[in-house]
């Protein structure tokens, strides 16, 4: 973690939370964990509460025209988001339910662009004064209401990081994976070739290439006509358009 513009990786975060002690958390283990420990990537805290002004730390305040809930105040988010130089603030994230669903296709914009700053919100969300000034994108995990932003972002960072050069590396099998090219991914099978009774399909044992990428991409196809209509009419689209 750095908070010094001459210290930080080709792809950097900057956090803006009221959990700190919440990051790397998942991102310190395994593939992301490592990559962190070679500097293929870096992220910077900054607690929101360090810009409370009061006594009490307020940090929160009750909604304009009554409602349940608390907003995160502009005033301390303004100031926490102003005390990130100019030059290492990249592009300005609220994870938020309302924003554009991610993708992988966002996900591979967001992987490339080298520093990114994502603000996790608590309570009822932040004052929306907030988004307009900073011209802040919101960008949401999926359609369900979380208690915070800070499993958002690092599941957000977590579909980034695996896409930093060398991070996968001979696993790099990002051609193939679901979504890459409109479909699901095809099922994976491993030895033994027979268990509880069940066999692998014989043409994987083949070792007809052909053959295998047809099954494959077969399998794929009837995957994401089963599992996801949504994908497979998009699919059908374009390949109609090519
Ligand atoms: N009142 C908000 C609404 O109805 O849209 C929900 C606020 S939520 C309890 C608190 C914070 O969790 C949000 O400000 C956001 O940062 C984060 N969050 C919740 N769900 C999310 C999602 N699906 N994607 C991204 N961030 C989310």
């Amino acid at each position: 973690m750095s908070n010094n513009p001459e210290n930080i990786a080709p792809w950097h975060v900057n956090i803006l939370t009221l959990f700190p002690e919440m990051f790397p958390g998942t991102l310190g283990s395994a593939l992301a964990g490592k990559a962190l420990q070679q500097e293929k990537w870096s992220y910077a805290t900054y607690n929101i509460r360090d810009f409370a002004t009061d006594r009490h730390k307020t940090v929160d305040d009750v909604p304009y025209g009554g409602g349940p809930g608390m907003v995160l105040k502009p005033d301390v988010m303004g100031d926490c988001i102003a005390a990130i130089p100019k030059k290492q603030l990249g592009r300005l994230i609220y994870l938020s339910p309302r924003g554009k669903p991610l993708t992988q296709k966002i996900v591979k914009k967001l992987a490339s662009t080298p520093i990114l700053t994502l603000i996790c919100g608590r309570y009822e969300g932040m004052d929306e004064r907030v988004l307009h000034h900073y011209g802040v994108e919101e960008l949401s995990i999926g359609d369900f209401v979380l208690s915070g932003g800070e499993v958002a972002a690092q599941i957000v960072m977590d579909a980034c990081i695996r896409l930093q050069p060398g991070v996968m590396g001979a696993v790099d099998a990002s051609d193939e994976e679901s979504f890459e090219n409109g479909l699901l991914e095809y099922p994976h099978y491993t030895r033994p070739n027979i268990w509880e009774d069940k066999a692998v399909p014989e043409v994987l044992l083949s070792g007809h290439h052909e053959n295998i990428r047809k099954w494959r991409r077969d399998q794929a196809e009837r995957i994401t006509q089963e599992q996801r209509p949504d994908l497979w009419k998009q699919y059908r689209l374009n390949q109609e358009q090519d």
